[in-house]
This record gives structure tokens, sequence and C-alpha cells, in this order.
């Protein structure tokens, strides 16, 4: 949409403004200051170069400063880098291309105390013109308390989905068990009895074969059982779908982005185009994914070392796609490296060490692979490779 041109030069609405702000208060005026004061929310009013002509008191409240240590200033100052310099541009090709950039209800943008420390607000901005009068103005609302109680509702969620994981683990070992345990007590009483008949000394050798043949049904019912269940971690070919791996990394990042609202850390996808399909369990690539992600973003905050993890992807050698998760933190002991794909590994004190034996296993049960080496800046940096979906493989048009 292309805006009128400006009829009156900028800066001679600026010098409207400044005479305005500077002449004497009329009753207009100040039912207009009771009004804006009298707000819950903070209100910014800015002329068309971006200068505060005025801030009402919820907003002196907000941001710490008085409104006479504003009134004429940028109101950039109000906003932390890098978006401080940026607003200038903002305004100016809203006012004469009518991009709608600054524009709209209820953006979240970080605001700068006078202090310097930073808060979350909402914040709905319009414009208004009256008479020779041009500015925009800027309803200002906090959200750090929303903030909060949304990164303790995903906290919660997490120590559930912990919680879970621990009861549904604990389902499976007592399944096992239970399973397992009824062939080994019958190998046990049978190998009892061929004592008994040797003891005897009447073991006639049809008897003890009848006996032996009996133990090695049993074995071999529990090995069916052991294969059962490697076969239900796995996961049959029947949950393979062709799929693109950077829309399963976009997905993945989107989750991240929730958890990351408010934090210093942040994530970066480096996605190359025009990949192979791959022909995977998503949901399974998914959990590797989002799990190494979180453990570079966990080694981050611990050792208060880097701030962005990384998700790059390309294709490999053989036509097959690579993920490659790499962080800026201190990476991996030497120790640790050593055993890192063994289940029960960990140096977390709530942690379990399963994350990455379960994410191995993932990935070879695709025909992959995953692999850890130390980052070029010292952090970890995991590869997972997939070999690409074959032809026979792509689903049926
Ligand atoms: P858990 O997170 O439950 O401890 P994992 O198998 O996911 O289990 O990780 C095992 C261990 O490997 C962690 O305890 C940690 O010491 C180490 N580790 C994993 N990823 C990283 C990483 N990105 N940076 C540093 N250490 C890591």
């Amino acid at each position: 949409m292309q805006r009128e041109p400006l009829r009156q030069h900028p800066c001679a609405i600026a010098a409207t403004y400044t005479a305005k702000v500077n002449a004497p208060v009329t009753a207009a005026h100040d039912r207009l200051d009771a009004l804006l004061n009298a707000a819950v929310d903070a209100i910014v009013l800015i002329d068309p170069r971006g200068h505060i002509t005025r801030f009402n008191r919820a907003a002196e409240s907000l941001l710490g400063y008085t409104a006479a240590e504003v009134l004429g200033e940028n109101v950039r100052l109000l906003m932390p880098a890098p978006y401080r310099d940026e607003h200038d541009g903002y305004i100016h090709r809203y006012l004469h291309t009518g991009e709608q950039r600054i524009i709209g209800i209820g953006r979240e943008v970080t605001a700068c105390r006078r202090d310097g420390s930073t808060l979350p607000i909402n914040l709905s901005v319009g414009e208004f013109r009256s008479g020779e009068e041009h500015g925009f103005v800027g309803i200002l609302r906090d959200i750090s308390a929303l903030h909060a109680a949304t990164r303790e509702a995903e906290a919660l969620r997490e120590r559930l989905a912990h919680a879970g994981r621990l009861g549904l683990m604990g389902e499976m070992v007592s399944g096992i068990a239970h399973e397992v345990n009824q062939p080994l007590t019958a190998i046990h009483n049978y190998a009892s009895a061929c004592r008994r008949l040797l003891a005897n000394g009447n073991a006639k050798p049809e008897a003890l074969a009848e006996v032996l043949d009996k133990i090695a049904r049993q074995a071999e019912r529990a090995g069916q059982v052991i294969r059962g269940l490697r076969g239900m971690i796995r996961a049959g070919d029947a949950t393979r779908e062709t799929v693109s791996i950077n829309a399963l990394v976009e997905e993945v990042s989107r989750l991240v982005e929730l958890d990351l609202r408010g934090m210093p850390q942040r994530l970066l996808l480096d996605l190359a185009p025009a990949l192979s399909p791959v022909r995977v369990d998503g949901v399974q690539i998914q959990q590797v994914v989002m799990n190494l992600i979180r453990n570079g973003l966990e080694a981050m905050r611990e050792s208060k070392t880097g701030e962005t993890v990384t998700v790059e992807t390309r294709s490999d050698a053989a036509q097959g796609v690579e993920v490659v998760v790499r962080d800026q933190g201190p990476g991996l002991t030497a120790e640790v490296a050593e055993r890192l794909f063994e289940p029960f590994v960990t140096t977390k004190t709530k942690g379990m060490g399963l994350g990455l034996s379960i994410c191995k296993s993932i990935m070879i049960a695709h025909g992959g692979e995953l692999q850890h080496r130390r980052a070029p800046n010292g952090g970890a940096e995991f590869t997972l490779r997939l070999p690409a979906a074959t032809d026979e493989e792509e689903p049926a048009p």
C-alpha cells in the first residue's frame, strides 16, 4: 500500500510540537494530562521524528523516568540495543512507504528502564492526526508476570514429562522382569529335576532328554520376550513416513523458542535447501534433535558460557542428510566423552544419563548414526546422519 506523501516537512511538524510542549498549559492540555495520568497502562506519545511528547504517570513508574527527563528525547531511549538503532528507520519507512512495522496491537517487545534493566512488554501503537498535530501513541503493558507464569508452567510440564518417563520406565522394567522371570523360574525347576534324576541314579536318557527339551523351550520363550522388546523400542516400519528433515527441525525449533522466551539463550537455524527427503519416524527424530538442543542449552546455562545453539542441516557425501547441533558451552570432559552413549552416564544431579543412549538407539534403528566431536570453539557438537529415502520407499502418489 502506497501512502500519501507527507504534506508538511517532518521538521516543521516537530517544531510545532516543541512549541506545543513548551507552550503554557491550557485547560485542554490539563484535561488530556489528567486523562492520561488516570490510565492504568503506561502511555507514551511521540511526534513523527520519534521524540517523546507525553509520558504518563504509569509510564513513569513502569520505566523509572520522570516525564520531565524524557520529554523531547528520542523514544529509542526506552529500548535496548539492537531495537534502539532500528527504530528511526521504522518510523521513516512507515511515513514514506506505509510499511506497517510500528503500528499494531499487542506486539511483544523489550523495554529498557532508566536503571538499564529490561522488561518484556506488550506494546500497541496507533497513529493520530488532529489538525496539524500528528504522531503516534504507544500503550505499554508489563508482561513480566505473565512470562514468569509461562516459564513456571513450562517447568512444571517438564517435571511432569520427566516423572511420566520415569513411571513408564518403571512399568516397562517390572513388565520385563515379570515376563522373563517366568521362563527363568521354569528353567530353574527343570534343571533341579534333572539333578534329582541324576542323584537318584535312575536317570533314563529319554526322561533327561524330555526335561532338557523343556529347558530349551523356556529359554526360547525368554529370548522371544527380549526380541519383542527390542522390536518395540525400534518401532517397526509401519511408523515410517517420507519427510523433509528441515520441516522436522523447524517444528522442534518452534517448541524450543517457547522455552527460550525471556532467556538470554537463542537457537539459530542454518538449513540447507533442496535436501533429500528421509524416511523416518518423525516424532522420534524430533526427540533426538530436541534432546541435543536441550543438552546444549543446559550446558551453556550451567556454565554461564555462550548463548547460541546452532542447528545446521546439510547433505552428506552419499546424498543422505546430516543434522549438526552445536553449542557454545564448555564441551564434554574426556571422561564423559569416552562413555557418552552408554546408559546411565550423567554429570547432572537430576539427570538419568539415558537421553543420549536412547538417541543413539533411535538413530541406529533408522539406519543412521549419531556422533560427537568437540566443536572448533570448544563447545559440544553432535552430528546425526540419516540415509536418503529411496524411490521404492516413496508413498504412492
Ligand atoms: P542426562 O542429560 O540425563 O544426564 P544425557 O545422556 O542426555 O543424560 O547426557 C549425558 C551427559 O553428557 C550429561 O550429564 C552431560 O554431562 C553430558 N552432555 C551431554 N550433552 C552435553 C553438551 N551439549 N555439553 C556438555 N555436556 C553434555
